[in-house]
């Protein structure tokens, strides 16, 4: 049987914090098949980020110019900056077969839902709003007020997990990476993701191997 030449699409979302950075980067490790979406953001690099790795950085004027080339498959205002998916991306890795992971947040995600039905979207929670608060402030990356929007946003965002198709706990980080793992191979076993098995046209092949029964 042979794989869809075109890969799929999973979109990984949840609060600011839960975890889906990191569940990410151990999923890229261990699965040659997937590639990660690299977004357009007006946000500033944090320290460590790398342009055309974490994010296409880029000025708000630059963003508006992507948007009137129309080179968005969604975009979103999240937490007063500008974050888009890029058609050019996306495009190049599944024509390519790989499956490509968009890690976007709840708009960009319902967005992308009316566009691709069959998208795999899979929904990252922190195992209670303290433990997200506790790793918002660990990690250390965002002011004071940009840590107080992302956590008032983790509420709207938590009501919105029933618009997905799978929800995966981020308490024990290994354990979170095994099933986003499960769920990818078993949705790669779906059969309408897998091309017919062409029983036409082998004929020949199945005489063969009939006379080969005999010798
Ligand atoms: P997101 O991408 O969802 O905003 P991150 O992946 O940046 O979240 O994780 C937020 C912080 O929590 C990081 O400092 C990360 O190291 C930490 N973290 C992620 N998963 C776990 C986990 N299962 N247990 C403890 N800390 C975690
Ligand atoms: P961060 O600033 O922490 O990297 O990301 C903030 C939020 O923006 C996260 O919820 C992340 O998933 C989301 N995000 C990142 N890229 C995109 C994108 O291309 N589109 C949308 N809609 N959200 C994105």
């Amino acid at each position: 049987m042979s794989k869809k030449n075109h890969g799929s699409l999973i979109i990984l979302s949840g609060p600011s914090g839960a975890g889906k950075g990191t569940i990410h980067n151990e999923l890229l490790k261990h699965d040659s098949n997937l590639k990660l979406s690299v977004s357009m953001t007006t946000r500033k690099p944090r320290d460590g980020e790398v342009e055309g790795v974490d994010y296409f950085f880029v000025t708000e004027e630059e963003f508006k110019k992507e948007i009137e080339n129309n080179s968005f498959l969604e975009y979103a205002e999240v937490h007063g900056n500008y974050y888009g998916t890029l058609k050019r991306e996306v495009e190049r890795d599944i024509d390519n077969g790989y499956d490509v992971l968009l890690e976007i947040d709840i708009q960009g995600a319902i967005n992308i839902k009316a566009q691709k039905e069959d998208g795999i979207f899979i929904f990252v929670m922190p195992p209670s709003m303290k433990e997200l608060k506790n790793r918002l402030v660990k990690r250390g990356t965002e002011t004071k007020d940009a840590l107080i929007e992302r956590f008032k946003n983790a509420y709207k965002e938590v009501n919105e997990m029933s618009k997905y198709n799978y929800v995966v706990i981020n308490d024990e980080l290994d354990l979170a990476v095994k099933k986003v793992e499960a769920i990818l191979i078993a949705e790669r076993c779906r059969v309408d993701r897998i091309e017919e098995f062409d029983v036409n046209n082998q004929e020949e092949l199945i005489h063969e191997l009939l006379v080969d029964f005999n010798n």
